[in-house]
């Protein structure tokens, strides 16, 4: 067991009504994350759950009733969708492929765009194509290039996705989110104050021993395309969690178009990976220092995780334990996660 990996296994003792109220241990792990000190909680016995509120997915019926009038759609989008001001964007809008980038009409950061993946309304998991992908990330870090040379002061990036709405998607339509603050988001402050810390301490980079560490273990590793591991983590913000870290890469600034095209055949190898396990709803983020570049340690990096079926009704996976003690529950072991993802990738 590497020092990296901290991990208290406890067992709950309890007699089951169904098989005659015998006598059961169900194990829990709690795991940290070397870096943030952050726990994470598994139970695999928790994905065998009666959910009150499961249902079946209609997904014909998703993408048609939510396609009537969707601004993401291309006949729609002149008449529908906000424009930047001509002094920020001359255009108003950037357009790549598949994709149109415009202010999110309803902005949490100073700086806040949205940018359309596909053309068409709805796509499954396992449907999209690398070149759509990296179109909508290329759109991104070029608005977010020409806003940082505009206004230093909005220097800390990132760029999320949400597909469909169990992951909080409130349009069906695929669209990635840009925005661009004065801080980092709290997670990001956490996760630079730890590589500084790391690096006084051992004088090595963070991200570059977790790396080896875990290409070393192989228990969680999946793939490396060019300079990007994608590895499943080792305390997870929520199932099926995949990470993917760039070496020599800390900012979304510094991304070359070479880094865009692996970024995106290793994310649409996730996704279809995701596609076999069931998973239709996701989050993914990036973490990226600030785009001058160069923090200290730190590296560039991307979470990716599955959420629940978008069925009419259906369970949250964000209980108290996760809003309110900032602690997740998960019930797919990382290193089961790993050994699904690297059978497609
Ligand atoms: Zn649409």
């Amino acid at each position: 067991m590497s020092w990296m990996f901290e991990k208290v296994a406890e067992e709950m003792g309890l007699r089951p009504p169904a098989g005659g109220f015998k006598e059961e241990a169900q194990r829990i792990e709690h795991r940290r994350d070397p870096l943030t000190g952050r726990w994470s909680r598994i139970n695999v016995r928790r994905a065998g759950r009666l959910e009150d509120a499961a249902g079946s997915v209609d997904y014909e019926g998703l993408a048609r009733r939510s396609r009537d009038g969707c601004a993401f759609c291309p006949e729609n989008m002149d008449e529908k969708t906000p424009r930047f001001s001509p002094d920020l964007i001359p255009e108003g809008f950037i357009a790549r492929g598949e994709t149109r980038l415009f202010p999110n009409l309803f902005p949490f950061a100073r700086y806040h765009a949205v940018a359309t993946l596909t053309r068409s309304h709805f796509l499954r998991t396992g449907e999209f194509k690398a070149r759509q992908i990296e179109d909508a990330f290329s759109a991104g870090v070029d608005f977010l290039e020409r806003v940082h040379n505009r206004d230093t002061g909005a220097r800390f990036p990132a760029i999320g996705w949400n597909h469909l709405s169990p992951s909080g998607a409130s349009i069906v339509h695929p669209h990635l989110q840009i925005i661009m603050d004065s801080r980092p988001t709290y997670l990001t402050g956490l996760v630079l104050e730890g590589c500084r810390r790391y690096i006084e301490e051992r004088g090595s980079s963070y991200w570059a021993d977790l790396v080896r560490e875990e290409r070393m273990l192989g228990e969680r590793y999946i793939g490396s395309l060019g300079r990007i591991t994608f590895l499943a983590a080792y305390a997870p913000f929520g199932n099926g969690e995949v990470l993917a870290v760039f070496d020599g890469r800390s900012s979304l600034s510094e991304l070359d178009r070479g880094d865009l095209s692996q970024l995106s055949r290793g994310v649409v190898r996730i996704l279809r990976g995701y596609a076999a396990m069931g998973v239709e709803s996701f989050n993914l983020s990036t973490f990226s220092g600030p785009m001058e570049g160069a923090a200290e340690g730190f590296s560039l990096h991307i979470r990716i995780i599955a959420r629940p079926l978008p069925a009419p009704y259906h369970t949250s996976d964000t209980g108290f334990m996760e809003t309110l003690h900032l602690e997740k529950i998960v019930e797919m072991l990382p290193e089961d996660v790993a050994s699904a993802m690297k059978k497609g990738f």
